[in-house]
């Protein structure tokens, strides 16, 4: 197992405990994954029945609360039956816990005691939760204006909290600051957070018979499961239980779309762009790190970007709602982007997710029913 910095063609062993390479670049991590369906399908539902795929050595360092192996409900969207993952049925609220299981079992595997890490809210929650599990100290960096029901629970799990007056990109400058005394558990930056998201395409895999769907609709923020389907399906395809990659679609707000707008110029690295408030507040990223590893990923796929306007964001969270599923206004956004990916490709196959928990946005929510929107 090894850490590689491609640009530099540097590679460092996976015990170190850096989170970046000492030039600053970017690590991926090179491990690989083992996967026996056989062997699998005796396991217990959670996402460690996928042991020998996920990168943490000894059992003994595992930070787990038998998260994951979501259901894979198949919903009425527009008429067409799609594959929705339940993933706002995760302890904390958010799919994020797939990441922060296995992030946090590898920080527990090095020693570490004290980490930071930022985010827009439902990381930062996840992050705490497993710190929490592990007994490690951990500080999270937050925007002024995160929603209260999320700085509540990340208080509730012991974190301290340091808050910035500034914007989403202010917050991760302060974060990497203080990264440079203690270990970043970064959603973005730390690759072993994506062995951990790969388990969303093992999961849709498994559910459909140990077949793949033909595409995927995912968000597009920081796009922690858009790197990890690319890593998962990739390591079936390696395994030989799949033969070709899905086309990943990433979805993001109109009012926040960097990569979007990169990937209609045809350009193979974003740019900063104008951005503007959007309901979906998790995937408002306006300079995403890996923000060119996930345009790269989605053209190799045959995947496609995907943007939904506030109207189209707010239609699709009250047709769910009204359906029974109370979610996060940012997870209503990749269902409106599903919405308009279904309307061209009816035959496919096509899965996605509902991102978040409801009850993480009451605030929000409250207006949006109020109409204030
Ligand atoms: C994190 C998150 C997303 C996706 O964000 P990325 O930054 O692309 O990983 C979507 N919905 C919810 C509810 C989230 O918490």
């Amino acid at each position: 197992m090894k850490l590689s910095d491609t640009a530099n063609s540097l590679t460092f062993e996976a015990s170190t405990s850096i989170w970046q390479s000492p030039s600053g670049h970017l690590l991926d991590l090179e491990f690989e994954a083992r996967l026996d369906p056989s062997v699998i399908n005796r396991r217990k539902p959670d996402l460690w029945r996928y042991r020998e795929a996920l990168p943490v050595v000894s059992d003994h360092h595992i930070v787990s609360a038998g998260e994951g192996f979501t259901p894979l409900l198949f919903i009425d969207i527009d008429g067409k039956k799609t594959g929705i993952k339940q993933e706002q049925f995760f302890s904390t609220g958010s799919y994020k816990d797939r990441g922060a299981t296995v992030l946090m079992s590898h920080i527990r595997s090095l020693g570490i005691r004290q980490i930071v890490q930022d985010s827009s809210g439902n990381a930062g929650c996840a992050i705490a939760a497993y710190a929490a599990m592990a007994s490690i100290d951990c500080t999270i960096y937050l925007q002024t204006q995160t929603a209260p029901s999320k700085i509540a629970q990340i208080k509730a799990y012991g974190a301290s909290i340091e808050f910035i007056d500034g914007s989403r990109e202010d917050v991760a400058e302060a974060t990497l600051i203080a990264a440079r005394q203690h270990y970043y558990a970064s959603h973005s930056w730390n690759p072993f957070f994506f062995h951990g998201t790969k388990t969303f395409a093992y999961e849709v895999c498994e559910q459909l018979g140990w077949k793949a769907p033909d595409s995927v609709v995912l968000p597009a923020g920081n796009g922690t499961l858009i790197i990890g389907c690319y890593i998962g399906f990739t390591d079936l395809i390696k395994a030989g239980i799949i033969s070709r990659m899905p086309k990943l679609i990433a979805v993001q707000s109109a009012n926040c779309s960097p990569l979007a707008q990169a990937f209609y110029a045809n350009q193979k690295e974003y740019s900063a762009c104008e951005i503007a408030p959007t309901l979906a507040e998790g995937i408002a990223i306006q300079k995403p790190v890996r923000g060119n590893q996930i345009l790269q990923m989605v053209k190799e796929s045959g995947g496609e970007f995907i943007t939904v306007t506030e109207k189209e964001i707010i239609d699709a969270w009250k047709d769910c709602a009204s359906k029974g599923y109370y979610i996060e206004p940012t997870s209503a956004a990749t269902i409106a982007g599903l919405k308009k990916y279904n309307a061209g490709y009816a035959d496919e196959t096509v899965i996605s997710l509902f991102s978040g928990h409801g009850l993480k946005s009451t605030d929000t929510i409250l207006k949006l029913l109020s109409s204030s929107y």
